[in-house]
């Protein structure tokens, strides 16, 4: 059955307008190329509410490309680049719908992957390009039969951001002492984020040791969650990032509806809430974090 948009109290329909920020903030993390509606307008409808930066995060070769472009287009945007986790074993398994989408069909294999890592190594290049990633390791969707491509290429963004003095973005699910000994391995970056941190307390441990950001995302509101509640309670403030990951991870009250950054708002205060802190100088932390983490 087709979702009716326009039917503001349905359940697919985008959540209203929280009330704005008074210090204004950045969505950390998120995907405007998967969400309804332009850029222009999602831009507008982020402002408004006080979201006024957003990072916008590839996960392929088309994605990147396509995240490159839009911030040199539009001043509130910056990129990273990457091929996800679970891209990068598509690509080497010569999966149609991952690398050769964007063209004809490709054999696959190890030499694959080093071409498309070749691009993710020009883009990140680019002034624009504030970051590397989302990148790391993901054993909750790809199975054993990936994790070698996928280590071999989370080991290379590594060094292309390092190389390149960015940022790098860790997308870590149900791998987290992986994640760590990897970056062990190679050196992290100087700056290095967890995006849609998904550890708990002990975990926000090693990380503020390490000097690591943790993004928290939608799901910290969800009930479930309170092993992130508890490592938001212990993070150093100076290494608290927010974001959407949307259309991903929407907040409570509007779990299940469509995601953006506009909703930033309502995961700022929930962090509030768990850290006891004033909205305003939760949001200050924040919007100084990001831009400290990105480089901008
Ligand atoms: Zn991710
Ligand atoms: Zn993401």
């Amino acid at each position: 059955m087709p979702s009716n948009s326009t039917d503001a109290s349905g359940k697919n329909a985008a959540p209203p307008l929280p009330e704005p920020l008074r210090v204004p903030v950045a969505d950390s993390h998120t995907h405007l190329d998967m969400q309804s509606g332009t850029v222009e307008e999602a831009l507008a409808k982020a402002a408004s509410v006080g979201v006024t930066t957003v990072v916008q995060v590839g996960c392929d070769i088309k994605g990147s490309r396509w995240a490159a472009k839009t911030a040199a287009a539009f001043e509130s945007v910056h990129a990273t680049v990457a091929l996800h986790p679970n891209e990068a074993p598509r690509i080497v398994h010569g999966d149609p719908d991952g690398w050769s989408r964007q063209g004809a069909r490709r054999p696959g294999g190890a030499q694959a992957l080093d071409e498309a890592l070749a691009e993710i190594d020009r883009l990140a290049a680019l002034p624009q390009v504030k970051g590397v990633g989302e990148t790391g390791l993901d054993y909750f969707r790809t199975g054993p039969e990936g994790k070698e491509a996928q280590e071999r290429s989370f080991r290379a963004h590594i060094e292309i951001a390092k190389r390149h003095g960015k940022a790098l973005v860790i997308h870590d699910r149900d791998a987290h002492e992986d994640v760590l000994r990897v970056l062990k391995e190679e050196g992290a970056p100087e700056r290095t984020v967890f995006h849609c941190y998904s550890g708990d307390a002990e975990m926000a441990e090693v990380c503020a040791r390490e000097g690591y950001f943790m993004s928290f995302a939608g799901n910290v509101t969800f009930k479930n969650a309170q092993n992130l509640r508890d490592a938001v309670a212990v993070a150093p403030l100076e290494l608290l990032l927010v974001e959407t990951d949307a259309p991903f991870l929407t907040p409570v009250p509007y779990r299940g509806r469509p995601n953006a950054p506009y909703l930033i708002p309502v995961t700022v205060r929930a962090l509030a809430a768990v850290r006891g802190i004033d909205e305003d100088a939760l949001a200050t932390a924040l919007g100084a974090n990001t831009a400290r983490a990105f480089g901008y």
